[in-house]
């Protein structure tokens, strides 16, 4: 049995020019409307996701922490954490502590955590997990442990001290329209491929059960509406990039049913619950 479940940790607001950056603006255009924004969009929810897998679980993403709700444990020098992003997660809502409710030991119940990227709202919930190997590309890794880490969303002065990730590399063999790909099963069946534009190192999760294949997206895409119509969120460093992956994404919808999760989809749980696969008459690219 192959099984996805979202575990969501709190909400996240931001502005909507972060949330979609305007058509035909480049990088540097999108990040100064996302700072002048004075509007919010309505409160996100960040999702973590568990895969069950006969091999063992996997958790993709930590989520944030509830630390990161006051507004003064972020940096305030950064104008992004003070006036870019609200986060709202309540003590029980961290990733452990809902993992220990649903009856799983974080460290013993889990065979990994896989980290799509390392923006504070995937990687704010590490400190549950010292006893279990965590797993991110290696160049994403390195930007967000860089200063320029801190400049583009991370937080890599909080990582816990003990934090040693185990820093994959794709090994060059194709999976449907992607290149390259990180196996985490030996049955071939729950794949790391590269998915950059919203982060350098930028990975998703695709899940191939039975009857569905899953794209657990991280934020190479926020919403299955920007997928479809292609539109890119403020945060991306490559417009084009950020397109050739929705384009990716596409074309595998085409090959095969696909749903699609990303971290902040307010629709993932209808979703799921009906199963409601990528719509093929809009996967024309
Ligand atoms: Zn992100």
């Amino acid at each position: 049995m192959i099984r996805v479940t979202p575990i969501q940790t709190g909400t996240v607001s931001i502005r909507p020019h972060h949330h979609c950056g305007e058509e035909g603006k480049g990088s540097i255009r999108r990040k100064i409307d996302m700072l002048m924004d004075k509007d919010w969009v309505e409160d996100l929810p960040i999702f973590t996701y568990l895969i069950e897998h006969p091999e063992g679980n996997f958790l993709v993403d930590s989520g944030d922490t509830a630390e990161n709700s006051a507004q003064d444990f972020l940096p305030s020098w950064h104008p992004f954490f003070k006036h870019g992003v609200v986060v709202k997660v309540a003590p029980g809502e961290e990733v452990g502590d809902q993992l220990w409710r649903m009856g799983l030991n974080p460290n013993k119940d889990l065979k990994a955590l896989v980290l799509t990227h390392m923006h504070h709202d995937h990687a704010g919930g590490l400190h549950h997990f010292p006893h279990i190997p965590i797993i991110v590309t290696r160049e994403n890794y390195e930007l967000a442990s860089s200063f320029k880490g801190r400049i583009f969303g991370c937080l890599p002065q909080y990582f816990p001290r003990w934090f040693s990730p185990q820093l994959i590399e794709f090994n060059n063999e194709p999976f449907g329209p992607f290149a390259e790909s990180f196996y985490l099963t030996k049955d071939k069946n729950v794949i790391c491929v590269p998915t950059p534009g919203h982060m350098r190192g930028h990975m998703s999760i695709i899940v191939k059960a039975p009857d569905m294949t899953y794209i657990i997206a991280g934020d190479a895409t926020y919403d299955e509406r920007f997928l479809l119509e292609e539109l890119v969120d403020g945060v991306t460093y490559n417009v084009d990039l950020s397109k050739q992956t929705l384009r990716k994404f596409k074309q595998l919808g085409r090959e095969q049913p696909t749903l699609l999760l990303p971290a902040h989809d307010l629709n993932v749980r209808e979703r799921l619950e009906k199963q409601l696969i990528l719509p093929c008459d809009s996967l024309i690219i």
